[in-house]
């Protein structure tokens, strides 16, 4: 069973797909990423993408594909087995019906990750264009401080306090008020 789900992924699939907007820096055949198990500055986890194994310098936790879905889902191995092929439909004797239900949700799941990449992708955009653009007002205004009657100057003054109270949700808000700034951000482009 484990062999057979094993032509259905890899690590570096699971990986993108449980952490999706994580980045993973190609070295050879390892691919180097920030632990998603631990806090830390520098990249110490690595996949071995020849052997099938991974492994983190920082906290020690490694192995197969399997210790890795069973570590993101705090699962035993038995039940990451379980999970893992009744997701890829390989669960034996199942009924054409469940068969059917299983991939269902199998999509539901992938769509809904692509989704999910796709706002980590729109809100680091949104984020960038919020730090850069809160560094032109500060720039303008450090520059041109007298001139009130410049357009640019006072584009700089009537944006300060909203660019600058986006920029702080930017760094230290929750992923949902980080969503909204994103939102907030487009919404100023179509102004
Ligand atoms: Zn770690």
């Amino acid at each position: 069973m484990v062999d057979e789900i094993k032509t259905h992924t890899s690590i570096e699939d699971l990986f993108a797909r449980e952490f999706p907007g994580v980045k993973l820096i190609r070295r050879g055949h390892r691919l180097w990423a920030w632990c998603p198990f631990h806090q830390e500055r520098t990249p110490s986890f690595v996949i071995d993408t020849i052997k099938q194994r991974f492994h983190c310098f920082g906290c020690g936790t490694g192995g197969d594909f399997l210790d890795f879905y069973a570590k993101v889902h705090n699962l035993d191995t038995r039940e990451a087995i379980r999970q893992l092929a009744a997701e890829y439909g390989l669960t034996r004797n199942l009924t054409p019906q469940e068969r059917k239900a299983a991939l269902q949700a199998r999509k539901e799941r992938e769509q809904a990750k692509e989704l999910d990449a796709k706002l980590v992708e729109t809100v680091k955009a949104a984020r960038l264009e919020c730090f850069d653009a809160e560094r032109q007002i500060h720039q303008i205004l450090i520059t041109h401080e007298e001139d009130l009657d410049k357009p640019e100057v006072i584009w700089a003054l009537a944006n300060k306090a909203r660019v600058e109270y986006l920029a702080d949700l930017f760094t230290s808000g929750t992923p949902s008020e980080q969503l909204q700034a994103a939102i907030a951000v487009r919404g100023w482009q179509h102004e």
